[in-house]
């Protein structure tokens, strides 16, 4: 491709004109990578560095880069019909067909999906559908929405509101008012909780099945199984934020498999398309669903224009069939095994790693020495040495986590070990050398 500015040029005019979404305003040089390609696992920056995305990117790219059918799909559902409404009495073919394969997917009687266009759109949808459902049941007291310590859900005003880590919702000096927090693996403070608060006017419990940009906490066996039964018990609707963990990140189609725990509600994104188009949405229980059919004689006031969108919904039926085809489901299983196993071989050498955990191709180290963060520099040195991962200090955490495609091979995962292995040693060197 031509190129009409220099790489300097280039990292100039992105410090001038591009604010960057959650990340350091102020840089020395500009940004580290401008990617220009991506095949597999591998990425490629514009001076031709080619790096394993040990994240999927953010947590998305599921199949990983450079499926070339993805943008066949798009081009075809462009050409033919790139956009038309959903709203009122409208629809379109792949969207009809993407709710009917989600639901064919879905955990128990989900079975109807309301379309977004991203995760913090499908939480703040989740809620409002939730509030409104209490509304039609005669129910107004039931607004509060309750979430865990070291959630992560978003950053729409609602979904901020309902994000555990603090530096999030201290962003802005106003959040959304109905918003609850309880620590993230305690099933007695969320009983507290609700018994103090009273249950007539709580709405909904929301979890991440595994909480990721928190740091990958894997909550405790049960944990689950418990709060479905607390949410039945007060009769609170439970939503799990599957916006990380669904499409076979945890090496389930869906994690809440894992626990044999149907929700309420699941909000989805990011492996929906895999990041080859922006879609979400909320699938909500055919109880809820019939509900909402007989009780409203209203219309739902809830819509986005892009909600329903035909190129997206054709990419994400494109996406899901290779999902299958490729058995990544079952790869992501295997590989994540072998991941965490790796990691655990590093935490067993390097004493200040005191933790490895994961579930599936969702995993991180914990690291503490001595009151330093040693996670952004091992993420630092990872990257020049070939691989991107992302550090977690946010609730004065060390973490360094780790999502790569689920199309990750055998080979790529050692090369992804072994790297990070070399950045580990290298951060130890300096730690050594109280360099740092
Ligand atoms: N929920 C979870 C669990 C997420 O990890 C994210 C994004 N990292 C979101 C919601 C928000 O999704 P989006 O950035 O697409 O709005």
């Amino acid at each position: 491709m031509k190129r009409n500015y220099s790489v300097e040029e280039l990292k100039v005019l992105d410090q001038k004109h591009f604010l960057h979404p959650t990340s350091p305003v102020k840089t020395e040089n500009g940004p580290a990578f401008i990617f220009t390609e991506g095949k597999g696992v591998y990425l490629y920056d514009i001076t031709g560095k080619k790096v394993i995305d040990g994240m999927s990117s953010l947590w998305n790219v599921n199949i990983g880069h450079g499926r070339t059918e993805l943008g066949e799909v798009a081009k075809e559902q462009m050409d033919k019909l790139a956009f038309s409404s959903c709203f009122a009495t409208f629809s379109n073919e792949p969207a009809i067909l993407l709710a009917k394969k989600l639901a064919e997917l879905a955990p128990g009687d989900l079975n109807t999906t309301f379309f977004t266009s991203g995760g913090s759109e499908s939480n703040d949808s989740a809620y409002k559908l939730a509030r409104h459902y209490w509304i039609l049941k005669g129910e107004t007291s039931r607004k509060k929405i309750i979430s865990r310590s070291r959630s992560y859900h978003g950053v729409a005003i609602g979904a901020t509101s309902a994000t555990g880590l603090k530096g999030f919702r201290d962003f802005t000096n106003s959040n959304a008012p109905d918003f609850l927090f309880v620590d993230h693996f305690s099933i007695q403070a969320l009983r507290d909780l609700i018994e103090t608060e009273g249950p007539e006017t709580i709405a909904a419990f929301i979890t991440e099945p595994v909480q990721g940009a928190g740091g990958v906490h894997v909550a405790p066996d049960n944990y689950f199984k418990e709060i479905r039964e607390i949410c039945n018990e007060y009769g609170i609707l439970m939503i799990t934020d599957e916006v990380i963990t669904g499409f076979g990140r945890t090496g389930k189609f869906f994690a809440m498999e894992h626990f044999n725990v149907v929700p309420d509600m699941m909000c989805f994104a990011k492996g929906v398309t895999s990041g080859y188009a922006q879609l979400g949405g909320v699938m909500i229980s055919e109880k809820i669903h019939q509900e909402f059919s007989e009780l409203s004689e209203g219309t739902i006031l809830h819509g986005y224009t892009y909600s329903g969108h035909p190129m997206a919904c054709a990419v994400g039926l494109k996406n899901i069939e290779i999902i299958e085809k490729d058995n990544l489901v079952a790869n992501a299983e295997i590989r994540g095994q072998e991941l965490l196993a790796g990691l655990k071989v590093l935490q067993a050498k390097y004493p200040f790693i005191v933790d490895a955990r994961g579930l599936g191709l969702m995993a991180g180290i914990e690291i503490s020495y001595e009151g330093k963060l040693l996670a952004p520099q091992i993420v630092t040195e990872a990257a020049k040495l070939g691989l991107i991962c992302r550090s977690v200090v946010l609730d004065a955490q060390d973490i360094v986590v780790f999502s790569p495609p689920l199309s990750i091979s055998q080979k790529e995962l050692r090369d992804l070990l072994d790297i990070l292995e070399k950045a580990i040693q290298e951060v130890e060197n300096q730690v050594l050398a109280n360099k740092l």
